[in-house]
């Protein structure tokens, strides 16, 4: 068996990379719109909410204004909480009030607190001064019809211009995958609870 020539590879490389500098430099000029986005976070890994409040601390770097509401499953506090409580209460922060459980009997109940909850990201969608709005484990909303989706959509459409929104959660149907920017879908190639380790505090919530 004859061994690879290696002699000419560096040029090659050079070469490659000088044709993939052209086409990112293409790309840039092409991404020249100056808009907000709608980023949506989904599939069934971890690193989805993670992301979003990664997204509200570059946010907060540059002292935008940033709205956070989470439509949690339950009453769980987490340190995201505990930070924007205690260290930035700039921002504008609200839960679902229920502590809404996934078995919960009492869909009217259910209903209700996600509308109520809803009318807080109403509020932002509306308010061009907010340049980051976070609807944490939204798609949940949707995919148990707790919330109407065409209200959803229509309140992310008509978002101000220069709003971001990130959406965070499983499903949420295929309309809200449409209307997305960005979709970044997390796989579940292995998570440590799953091989017996506890939750951890400041990693998980
Ligand atoms: P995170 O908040 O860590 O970014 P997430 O938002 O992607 O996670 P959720 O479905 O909202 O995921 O669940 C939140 C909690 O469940 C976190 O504590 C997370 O570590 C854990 N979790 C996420 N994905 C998995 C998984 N595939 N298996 C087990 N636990 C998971
Ligand atoms: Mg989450």
């Amino acid at each position: 068996m004859s061994k690879p020539d290696h002699s000419d590879s560096s040029d090659q490389h050079n070469d490659t990379m000088k044709k993939r500098k052209t086409q990112i430099d293409a790309g840039i000029v092409r991404a020249g719109e100056e808009r907000g986005v709608m980023i949506l976070l989904t599939g069934n890994g971890k690193g989805k909410s993670s992301s979003a409040f990664g997204m509200a601390m570059r946010s907060l770097g540059y002292g935008f204004r940033v709205g956070i509401i989470q439509f949690i499953k339950g009453k769980q506090l987490s340190g995201e909480e505990l930070f924007i409580r205690e260290k930035h209460p700039e921002v504008y922060f609200e839960q679902m009030a229920t502590g809404f459980t996934w078995d919960s009997q009492d869909r009217t109940g259910d209903i209700a607190a996600a509308e109520a909850t809803w009318a807080h990201a109403q509020k932002l969608l509306q308010d061009d001064r907010y340049h980051l709005v976070i609807l944490d484990e939204l798609t949940y909303m949707l995919a148990y019809s707790y919330l109407d989706e065409e209200m959803v959509l229509n309140a992310l459409r008509s978002r101000p211009e220069q709003q971001s929104v990130v959406v965070t959660g499983r499903g949420g149907g295929e309309a809200l995958r449409q209307l997305a920017d960005t979709v970044s879908e997390l796989r579940d190639v292995k998570h440590a609870f799953k091989s017996g380790i506890k939750a951890r505090k400041g990693v998980d919530y």
